[in-house]
């Protein structure tokens, strides 16, 4: 294991945003343009210019600094970086994500060398904004948004919820990653106020079944989940093979998937989540690259029956990443990410065997993370057990906080996401 790296940033080393981690996100400073930071600390790192000072100035080349740096990366890498330093004057991260894997690790190691060289601490330091004078922006133009079903705990209690009388797991649901195509357009960056949706609903009590009425939802819920952003595309007609994950999947956020359960009982069959779901999906500020969390694959607890060959059982891994709910700044809930059935790649594979293609942009999210115990539910309609009382109300808040095991051996923060629900609107 190599000596872990000390960054000179002032409060960095050892916080849960240490060089190990390296987010990505879109700020902007007054009266400027969004683009492209990452966040060390409690600070944001401006790209763009220390690029263009860096990279551009062939100048610089001839300073020691600059000459360190550039035999730091292989040629390869260094040519790739001269290429790409536009990507950080962009409103969002999709002209970096699509620059592929290589470039990501080039990124990441330029990025890695700025704030552990004493030496750059002279040209970076100008560039690093506190994120207190910053606005955060949607880090992503979201392409397809799927969301899928691969937590076996929340499966099983939303079935035996909602059908009581019948199997808790429906006969596909071990063969395949269940999922469906959501709402692109209405994927918003954490912060952003959730107004309380209305619509068809028909309320069920014992063994009577209610009118079909309409108005504001009265089981607004959330649920607990990871986002998978794709930086590579695909071409149509060619599945992603399972072991291609980290070539197309840039990174990672935090996503809460508002559900309005009286909508989504009434109109679910037989196609499925429609108006319950589309209103709002909120997802993080900060994207974690994939090579932050080398550290956090781990086996998955176990797959049986054994999964079709595409699905590659004994290659799959799942994630051991620890997630908190907390609503009006109570700790309700923490749900193991380590107990999903289904592995990312797994779930990638299964959105791409029909020969569906990949866009830049693309977003997959887990479903509810819940764990097999009762305080590790991600869902208030688990927590509550369908209670009317465990919803949402008008004014709450709810912030979903993520950590994994970090390379140098502490812990890394992901992004995390939050929403407080408005009243809906006449
Ligand atoms: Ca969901």
């Amino acid at each position: 294991m190599t000596t872990p790296l000390t960054t000179w940033v002032p409060g960095a080393a050892g916080s849960h945003f240490d060089v190990d981690n390296l987010p990505y996100g879109v700020f902007s400073r007054a009266g400027e343009e969004p683009r492209v930071g990452v966040r060390i600390g409690d600070l944001v790192l401006d790209l763009a210019p220390v690029a263009a000072a860096e990279m551009l100035d062939v100048h610089h080349v001839f300073e020691e600094r600059t000459l360190n740096l550039v035999l730091d990366l292989a040629p390869v890498a260094a040519a790739e970086m001269l290429d790409v330093h536009h990507v950080f004057e962009e409103r969002t991260l999709n002209a970096l994500m699509a620059e592929g894997r290589a470039v990501r690790s080039s990124v990441r190691r330029w990025v890695t060398g700025l704030l552990t060289e004493e030496p750059e601490r002279d040209l970076v330091e100008p560039h690093l904004v506190p994120l207190a004078d910053v606005t955060l922006h949607l880090p992503v133009e979201v392409a397809d948004y799927v969301d899928f079903y691969a937590s076996e705990h929340h499966a099983s209690n939303v079935g035996r919820i909602f059908r009581p009388d019948a199997e808790a797991l429906l006969p596909n649901w071990k063969h395949l990653p269940v999922g469906y195509h959501g709402r692109a357009g209405t994927v918003v960056a954490s912060g952003t106020p959730i107004v309380r949706p209305s619509g068809q609903r028909r309320v069920s009590t014992g063994s009577t079944t209610g009118a079909v009425t309409f108005g504001p939802s009265r089981r607004l819920d959330i649920e607990a989940e990871l986002g998978f952003v794709v930086g590579v595309g695909s071409e149509l007609g060619s599945p992603v093979a399972h072991d291609d994950f980290a070539d197309h999947v840039f990174g990672l956020v935090g996503l809460n998937d508002w559900s309005a359960r009286d909508i989504q009982a009434w109109e679910y069959v037989p196609l499925g989540p429609f108006l319950g779901k589309s209103f709002a999906t909120s997802i993080s500020h900060w994207v974690t690259p994939l090579e932050a969390l080398d550290a956090a694959w781990v086996d998955l607890p176990g797959q049986d029956p054994e999964p079709l060959p595409y699905l590659a059982p004994t290659a799959a891994r799942g994630l051991d990443i620890d997630v908190e709910v907390v609503v009006n700044g109570d700790v309700i809930s923490r749900p193991p990410y380590r107990s999903m059935y289904w592995s990312p790649a797994q779930m990638l594979a299964h959105l791409t065997v029909n020969g569906a293609s990949l866009r830049t942009g693309d977003l997959f999210a887990s479903g509810t993370i819940s764990g097999p115990e009762v305080d590790q539910r991600g869902s208030l309609l688990e927590i509550g057990w369908g209670d009317e009382s465990a919803f949402l109300a008008d004014g709450d808040e709810v912030t979903l906080r993520y950590s994994a095991p970090g390379t140098a051996g502490g812990r890394i923060a992901l992004g995390e996401v939050t929403g407080r629900v408005e009243p809906a609107r006449a």
